[in-house]
């Protein structure tokens, strides 16, 4: 692959991206090492609830698959999905640090679950 010179979606500074394989430079890869995407799953016949999972992606070791995800599912209703809608678009492909994974999980756990 030829040599990329990217800006770094956190911190915008320069960087080679051949040598990161992915869009951070390597100093926010080590501060953001994990990379969020929501994907919503329907079923025939569920539609009072909201399901699906977040799919994580490791940066330091960048592929097409996810290195781990956390499942969400509840009961819909407005106040919850509005929630929902708002904490999904905070999250929803952003790269995140070790602290806001755990921030992340967490809030699944309690609140979508
Ligand atoms: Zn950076």
């Amino acid at each position: 692959m030829k040599d990329q010179i990217q800006n770094c979606k956190k911190c915008q500074k320069s960087y080679t991206f051949s040598s990161t394989g992915c869009d951070l430079c390597a100093d926010c890869i080590e501060k953001y090492p994990y990379f969020l995407s929501f994907i919503e799953e329907f079923f025939m016949g569920v539609t009072d609830r909201i399901l699906g999972r977040v799919e994580v992606y490791s940066n330091k070791e960048p592929g097409e698959y996810a290195i781990d995800e956390l499942r969400f599912l509840f009961k819909e209703n407005k106040l919850r999905s509005k929630e929902f809608q708002e904490f999904r678009k905070k999250w929803d492909f952003q790269h995140i640090s070790k602290e806001e994974f755990e921030i992340v999980k967490k809030k699944i756990k309690d609140n979508f679950l």
